[in-house]
């Protein structure tokens, strides 16, 4: 228990660039759980922390702190895997399948969407009866029987909860300690022995260039590793939406096309391959890359997906046909040209305001609205062809102005970006 003036004592010392010992950041993360810590004097910390940083040894005891301030859970035989969010990112429906039919288990605990970043429990409850409130025996039992289960994250890490709110209405999220330990603590919580990071870089990500992803890779990493956990991570590009589609329905019906061995968009292909053959190497599973394609080509991964549906209430009939709205529109190419960028932000910003994600947390979402995104950087298009589909009828006009925004042509083709940017082991 805090007494006193500690945490006016904690507060100066972070202000000054002191470091702070883990017993005195504990009690503070207890203290602020019980409300014993104000959110004025919780404020003030964060502020400093945000401006002065924090050492390892520290961030580490934040870390611990909020991954014990709930339910912890435990599955060290299992996999995970957590993207720090994009546009369109669809690889946790495309990639856990596969590993699950690998013979590598699956347990996740996932989020709802919030800005331009969509969520894996909103993705599956599009899914007719899907239910992401499973309780922690059908879960655990989930896990055993089919060796893939999602649900969305309930009590876990309630510091972690409330800290983060307030770092969202003081100006203190983008802290590198801040997301590091926030991040991990949840995975520590999670209890999977292996995981791995996919932290995204570029436009539509939170870390907007490769070294800040880099030094948040390094960091989710060394923090999992100092708490029990086997990790590495991959650095992605988001400059682009991943894939062809975003929003809730349309993402689901581009990862069954895909788990299905139908086409797919290229960056979507890559991306969950090699996830899914990192998770395997994670696992120790041997030949990870030849079990991956086997898994897409044979239809084990699909087959796995529907069980996994199946599981969670889900109708899997309904899967073929997901319907989205009937309120469609094209946009044409300005000019003739070759795509220099089609920025991932304006992309998500377009299905934000046509209803496919929340503002604040509590919002609706609607998940038959979206958009298609036609073209990748790199390809030719002439004046007048359809680059982008827009599904729905809400602010359609400015979500119009959003995706032309979003969309860089010109004169002469530039090279495609890679999707993987970098590998951390
Ligand atoms: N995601 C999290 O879980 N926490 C952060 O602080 C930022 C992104």
């Amino acid at each position: 228990m805090l007494f006193g003036n500690a945490v006016l004592d904690a507060i100066e010392t972070k202000k000054r660039g002191g470091e702070l010992s883990g017993s005195v950041i504990k009690e503070l993360v207890e203290g602020y759980s019980s409300g014993e810590v104000p959110d004025y004097q919780m404020s003030a910390l964060l502020m400093a922390i945000f401006i002065q940083g924090m050492g390892y040894q520290e961030t580490l005891a934040l870390t611990e702190a909020m991954a014990d301030s709930g339910k912890r859970y435990s599955f060290p035989c299992c996999v995970d895997k957590h993207s720090t969010g994009g546009v369109g990112d669809k690889i946790s429906l495309t990639s856990l399948p596969i590993v699950a039919a690998c013979g590598a288990p699956v347990a996740k605990l996932s989020g709802r969407g919030l800005g331009t970043t969509g969520g894996t429990i909103d993705r599956l409850e599009s899914v007719p009866g899907f239910s992401g409130g499973l309780s922690e025996e059908r879960f655990k039992r989930q896990v055993k029987e089919v060796g893939l289960a999602i649900m969305e994250a309930g009590d876990l890490t309630p510091a972690d909860k409330a800290i983060y709110a307030l770092r969202d209405t003081t100006g203190t999220v983008d802290s590198l300690p801040l997301v590091g330990s926030s991040i991990v603590s949840k995975k520590v919580a999670t209890g999977a022995g292996h995981l791995l990071y996919d932290v995204k870089s570029g436009s539509g990500a939170f870390m907007k260039t490769i070294e800040e992803a880099r030094e948040l890779a390094e960091l989710l990493v060394r923090l999992s590793k100092s708490l029990g956990i086997e990790a590495s991570a991959l650095i992605t590009n988001m400059d682009e939406p991943l894939g062809v589609a975003v929003g809730s329905v349309l993402e689901v019906r581009e990862s069954v096309r895909f788990l299905r061995d139908e086409p797919s968009a290229a960056d979507l292909s890559e991306v969950t391959r090699i996830v899914a053959v990192r998770l395997l190497e994670l696992k120790g599973i041997p030949e990870p890359r030849s079990a991956v394609e086997k898994a897409i080509s044979s239809g084990a991964a699909y087959e796995k997906f529907r069980e996994f549906v199946t599981a969670q209430d889900g109708d899997t009939r309904a899967l073929e046909n997901l319907p989205v709205t009937d309120v469609v529109q094209e946009v044409g190419a300005p000019q003739t040209g070759y795509v220099a960028q089609i920025e991932a932000l304006g992309v998500g910003r377009a299905a934000l305001l046509l209803g496919a994600g929340r503002l604040k947390k509590g919002d609706e979402v609607d998940p038959g609205v979206g958009v298609e995104v036609l073209i990748k950087s790199g390809d030719e298009v002439e004046e007048g062809q359809p680059v982008v589909r827009l599904y729905g009828g809400r602010n359609v006009e400015k979500a119009v102005e959003l995706v032309l925004e979003a969309l860089k042509i010109s004169d002469t083709p530039d090279e495609h970006p890679p999707a993987i940017l970098g590998s951390l082991q």
